[in-house]
């Protein structure tokens, strides 16, 4: 029986690849601090015998948890901005000392350590779409370099580890990812049009709505994550939806789900915001036979339909 440890399982994808994992048999060890984290998240993980869950900040030293991992997924870390700007400090310290913690901890036992990083460590990208060999346009300085220069970080301390080769691992770039769960005051912007959409009020745009993102089924992103975990690969490799849309063509797609008629308001530009935003998932599909299979209109209604 295979086992498992999932950092910032409390949070929007942690807490659904727990439930995966437990499906598929494994036992899981579920880590969480609830910074961003939410315990609803982990209801039906917590009536399985299979899971345990422990109150933990993994900045702080691991204790000996008497379980041997076969995997350790390092999750844990704010992932939208307004909750990145609220814990800058927490956000660079997740991504360096706790992946410090947890890389040694995957050393310890032998596991394949899998970290999940982000296609912000593209930064505002001058290449399109997003292939992993393109080294990115980051402000090291900026306001959202505490999140894409603690990931780089991460990365790179990752690398270095295998690199040296102590340990086996392997480096995932998540680009957006939206379904159930994702908290809908985080400021995500698939979440936050919903919950605006659904309460009747105007949907807030930053800038012109021009700006473009590609939006990833978490079902799919999860799929992915066990592909990379049960291959070899080191990556770093993009998951995402390659489906590439404007902000304004977004509103449109739910008003016609919810066959409402949305108003819109345009807020200021957010600073380094980025413009474009699209995975080449090529390497994915070769490496890891992955690509995602839940259309955008699907992904939507079954976000609708769990509110
Ligand atoms: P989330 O905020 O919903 O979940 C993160 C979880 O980590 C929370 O439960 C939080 O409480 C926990 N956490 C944070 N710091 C911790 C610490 N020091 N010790 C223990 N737990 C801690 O975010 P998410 O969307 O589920 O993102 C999960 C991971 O995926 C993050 O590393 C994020 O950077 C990455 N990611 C997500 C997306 C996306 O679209 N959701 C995109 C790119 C990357």
């Amino acid at each position: 029986m295979k086992s498992a440890l999932v950092s910032g399982a409390a949070g929007f994808v942690g807490s659904h690849l727990v439930d995966r994992l437990l499906k598929e048999g494994f036992t899981v060890v579920g880590v969480d601090n609830f910074i961003t984290g939410n315990v609803v998240n982990l209801e039906s993980a917590k009536v399985n015998s299979k899971f345990r869950f422990l109150e933990l900040d993994v900045v702080d030293e691991i204790p000996d948890l008497e379980t041997k991992f076969d995997f350790i997924f390092h999750a844990a870390s704010p992932a939208s901005p307004p909750k990145y700007f609220e814990y800058p400090i927490e956000t660079m310290m997740v991504n360096s000392v706790g992946t410090k913690n947890l890389i040694d901890l995957s050393i310890k036992c032998k596991a394949r350590f899998i970290f999940f990083s982000t296609s912000e460590v593209y930064g505002d990208p001058l290449e399109h779409p997003q292939k992993e060999n393109y080294w990115g346009n980051v402000n090291p300085v900026g306001p959202r370099s505490i999140y894409d220069e603690a990931k780089r970080f991460g990365e790179a301390l990752v690398a270095q580890y295998v690199r040296e080769q102590k340990v086996d691992a392997g480096i995932i770039r998540i680009f957006n990812t939206y379904g159930p769960r994702l908290d809908p005051h985080d400021g995500r912007v698939v979440s936050t049009f919903i919950r605006q959409a659904i309460n009747g009020e105007a949907l807030t745009i930053n800038g012109d709505g021009n700006q473009t993102r590609s939006f990833c089924y978490i079902s799919d992103l999860i799929d992915g994550i066990l592909m990379m975990a049960q291959s070899s690969e080191f990556g770093p490799i993009n998951l995402g939806n390659p489906n590439e849309m404007t902000l304004n063509e977004l509103v449109v797609e739910i008003s016609k789900i919810l066959s409402k008629n949305l108003k819109t308001v345009n807020l200021p530009e957010l600073k380094d915001d980025p413009v474009r935003r699209k995975p080449d998932i090529s390497l994915a599909k070769e490496k890891l036979g992955w690509e995602p299979k839940v259309s955008l209109i699907q992904g939507l209604q079954l976000l609708i339909n769990s509110q």
